[in-house]
């Protein structure tokens, strides 16, 4: 059969554990025996990023800023003691966190939703994307334990002309601070392609703050969020997407109650807990896919989840495993498409269709990882492992392939 050529290179990183495995199986099963494509592999698994101090990862960013695309394996941030199992030099920082601050922007969490799956939560029938604003808050902060009776103070020292100063908290006793930061350029970074993607998808767009409470801080994002959307107010009307913003409380609560459909862009923090709670009410952590935007129109794409530890050491004991792919390879699909895009070479996009339907089609015939059993209605007699989903997806996009060929 002859393979659909890509045009330009899209960054590939490797990652660690059982999503490491999958990325094999995805790669040598549903990737390369279809397309012609140039991938730059980037291994971050945790211990070449330690041979490398790291540097892997950085030059990882910097290659999708050169390409555009990249597509990326869950890794370990490693703790004290991962540095124990992998024999490290130090716990090096997340992966991700050094990519998000290299290419800046914004982390949309999508779920992949089949018809025999009922989410947790009743009420919700549409996709909830859940748009993270990947800079800065307590993921930069400068913390110090206040040891005793003393004055903490916020201080602003100017490039030139006098120091500004704030009182935190005049400390009786021991206690603890956090100094946190934002900037303007990120915020209006984050409402703009929060925007840009809710037109683009044609979906309601949502944000939240605690305004009431921290009136400057927070306030400071509802009003630079408020004036991105006033200068793209024609767009948004024309496609009719409408911009609603509560506070926090309140957006959570309606999360709730939805049927989804929309966009809700959230602080960093906000976005970090609540896309899990997101996850977790559409079903599984397995089904949800994640891509960063930043700012100068590059995309990294991945799963939402870990490299799914648990499932790791009963696959190293040799005992079989059920670990669902469907984000892996969603996380694929999404770069192909986007390469395909911007290629402009619809034979690209209209494979990473075909997978997508391949995926969705095999879980909706009835075969599906363990994770997905618990709210599978009707129920399979039983589940698939790791290897035989992805086997099933692959000869379903073999059977899809071979038809359009026929026609
Ligand atoms: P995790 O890998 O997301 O897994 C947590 C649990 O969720 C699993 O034990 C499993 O539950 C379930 N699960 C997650 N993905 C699944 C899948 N594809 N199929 C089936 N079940 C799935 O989180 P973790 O165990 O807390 O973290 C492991 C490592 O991943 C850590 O070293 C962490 O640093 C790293 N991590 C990386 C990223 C990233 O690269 N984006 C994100 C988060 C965490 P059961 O055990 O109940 O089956
Ligand atoms: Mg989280």
């Amino acid at each position: 059969m002859a393979k659909i050529p890509v045009k330009n290179v899209i960054v590939e990183m490797d990652g660690d554990e059982m999503t490491r495995i999958m990325w094999k199986l995805t790669k040598d099963k549903l990737i390369f025996p279809f397309l012609d494509i140039k991938c730059e592999y980037y291994d971050l698994g945790v211990e070449y990023r330690d041979k490398t101090d790291d540097q892997v990862t950085k030059d990882a960013a910097s290659a999708i800023k050169k390409h555009g695309v990249g597509v990326k394996c869950a890794t370990i941030t490693p703790d004290e003691k991962r540095v124990v199992e992998y024999k490290l030099k130090k716990a090096w920082g997340s992966p991700n966190g050094t990519i998000r601050s290299i290419l800046d922007g914004t982390v949309f969490r999508k779920p992949i939703i089949v018809k025999n799956i009922k989410p947790f939560v009743r009420t919700w029938k549409k996709p909830i994307v859940v748009a993270r604003h990947a800079y800065g808050d307590i993921y930069k902060s400068s913390e110090m334990v206040v040891p005793g009776e003393g004055k903490t103070e916020l201080v602003f020292t100017p490039k030139s002309g006098d120091k500004k100063s704030v009182v935190i908290h005049d400390f009786t006793g021991a206690g603890v601070i956090m100094g946190i930061h934002n900037t303007e350029k990120s915020i209006r970074a984050f409402a703009k392609t929060a925007i840009t993607y809710a037109i683009a998808e044609k979906l309601p767009l949502w944000f939240g703050t605690k305004d009431t409470i921290s009136k400057t801080y927070h306030g400071y994002f509802k009003r630079l969020f408020q004036e991105e959307v006033d200068k793209r107010q024609e767009d948004l009307k024309k496609a009719g997407v409408e911009y609603k913003y509560f506070l926090i409380d309140d957006a959570v609560a309606q999360v709730v109650k939805s049927e989804g459909g929309f966009v809700w862009a959230c602080k960093n923090y906000d976005g970090d807990v609540m896309s899990d709670m997101v996850a977790t009410g559409f079903g599984s952590l397995g089904m949800m896919t994640s891509v960063l935007l930043s700012p100068d129109g590059h995309y990294e794409y991945e799963a939402a989840h870990g490299t799914v530890q648990r499932h790791y050491y009963e696959h190293l004991k040799g005992n079989p495993t059920s670990t669902n792919s469907v984000a892996t390879i969603f996380a694929w699909t999404g770069a192909i498409t986007k390469r395909g895009e911007l290629d402009k070479t619809p034979a690209v996009t209209d494979f990473a269709r075909k997978m997508e339907e391949a995926v969705i089609e095999t879980i909706e015939g009835g075969t599906m990882t363990k994770d997905l059993m618990a709210m599978a209605e009707p129920k399979p007699a039983k589940h698939a492992s790791t290897e035989e989903f992805i086997d099933a997806i692959a000869a379903r996009l073999q059977q899809k392939i071979a038809k359009n060929k026929e026609l």
